[in-house]
């Protein structure tokens, strides 16, 4: 940091427009000495811990915010392209529509891409919770075999016993029944399995928080398979410890590892797959890298990214106004997963609350964090938004309509 030189309106290129790129945007916004630009692939912030909701619930949960709300008259200049490389030297960034940008200084948070393990048809043919796309399909999919075949997969799977997968698997029955009965079709049972390599669930969290989840799931008969390697999907059926089942119905929310780009531009590269970085999440020189692609300790979490990001905006500030910088603290993350209606599982620290009293936290959190990225006005919106039904399929949409009015 000894080296940075110290001219007015420096240009800070941000790249990667989610939890911690926008947060650090914003805070860095209310700086005038700042030319500040975002560079992201998306047009949208993706709010992940939504994402089971969007995947797994008929009406529309917007888990997408658009960058242009949230920076609406706000110093920053938005750019949608995806950013290949770096020269570290000349300070410039590259596109992959061949354009360059230069830099005084830029942070990096791109999040992580989805890691299939090279198991064979996982691309092919599960469907990946991270991606929107494929989350659309997914229901499409079920819509399908409702309105054409009349008939729904006995099987369902979701690999992986994170946090995620078990958000998921927790919801999904209620969204396969209630599209099946939508359209008059008769199937009063539906295998939901969850498929894990470790011999227990939710590995990152306490064991006893595994267990109370594991009787969770249970009571909504929901099926573990614990120390079971998936070796194959096909376009009919999963192959899990040299044994077949018939399913065309699978969720992939097992793995995600560091974003390809800090691999092809030479940054280091921890044990963890995470990037090397200091105590100001400095790599290099002028170079910042915050949120799930840094090296902290509760790296992999928003809460991280959120923090990551204002805590580069303020030294940054700090830097700029020739005051003395801080040194990266951790905070402590708070897990808080929902398991089927109306439950969830708060752990923090030591404190652990179960059921519904856990599942209101979840709703005060998922306040607080777009209180973190927008204001007021927006988040009402946000929550207005949640409540509007925007299902593609007609018969689901006349049905639900129906349900509001009763
Ligand atoms: C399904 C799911 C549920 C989750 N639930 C929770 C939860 O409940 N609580 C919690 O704390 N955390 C949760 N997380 C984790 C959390 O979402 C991440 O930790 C957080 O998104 C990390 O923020 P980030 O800024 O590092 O990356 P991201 O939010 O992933 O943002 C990365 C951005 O960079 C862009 N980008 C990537 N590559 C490039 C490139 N080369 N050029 C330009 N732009 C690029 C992407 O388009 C994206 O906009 C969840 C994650 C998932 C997948």
């Amino acid at each position: 940091m000894k080296n940075m030189e110290l001219n007015n309106k420096k240009q800070v290129l941000i790249v990667g427009g989610g939890f911690g790129g926008v947060k650090c945007a914003l805070t860095l916004s209310k700086d005038p000495n700042f030319k500040i630009t975002l560079i992201s692939k998306s047009n949208n912030l993706t709010y992940y811990p939504l994402q089971y909701q969007r995947a797994t619930s008929l009406g529309r949960v917007n888990s997408l915010i658009p960058l242009d709300e949230l920076f609406h008259n706000k110093n920053v200049k938005i750019i949608s392209e995806e950013v290949l490389s770096i020269d570290k030297v000349k300070q410039t960034i590259q596109t992959a529509s061949k354009k360059e940008y230069s830099y005084d200084f830029i942070v990096f948070s791109l999040g992580t891409v989805t890691n299939d393990f090279h198991i064979p048809g996982v691309k092919e043919y599960a469907f990946d919770i991270k991606n929107n796309q494929s989350i659309k399909k997914f229901k499409e999919h079920i819509h399908e075999q409702v309105a054409k075949n009349h008939h729904l997969d006995q099987n369902y799977f979701v690999i992986g016993a994170g946090p995620t997968g078990l958000e998921l698997a927790g919801n999904l029955t209620s969204l396969v029944k209630e599209i099946s009965k939508n359209h008059g079709v008769k199937q009063s049972h539906i295998n939901l399995t969850i498929i894990e390599a470790n011999p227990r669930l939710l590995a990152n969290l306490p064991i006893d928080s595994s267990r109370i989840i594991s009787r969770r799931l249970k009571k909504l008969k929901i099926k573990i398979k614990l120390k079971s390697k998936l070796e194959m999907i096909t376009d009919h059926s999963i192959i899990v410890n040299q044994k077949e089942y018939p399913s065309t119905s699978v969720l992939w929310a097992a793995g995600s590892k560091n974003n390809p780009f800090f691999e092809n531009n030479n940054f280091t590269i921890t044990s963890r797959g995470k990037i090397s970085v200091d105590a100001y999440l400095q790599t290099d020189r002028n170079i910042f890298v915050i949120g799930d692609n840094a090296n902290t300790p509760y790296s992999g979490m928003a809460q991280t990214a959120i923090h990551d990001g204002e805590f580069v905006a303020k030294n940054l500030i700090r830097l700029i106004n020739r005051k003395e910088l801080k040194s990266y603290k951790v905070k402590k993350t708070i897990s808080v997963i929902p398991i089927g209606h109306k439950w969830a599982a708060m752990i923090w620290g030591e404190l652990r609350i179960y059921g519904y009293l856990g599942w209101l936290i979840r709703g005060i959190a998922d306040l607080i964090g777009f209180h973190y990225l927008e204001n007021w006005k927006q988040i009402s919106k946000q929550y207005i938004y949640r409540n509007e039904f925007d299902e593609d399929c007609p018969v689901c949409k006349i049905a639900e309509d129906a349900n509001l009015l009763n």
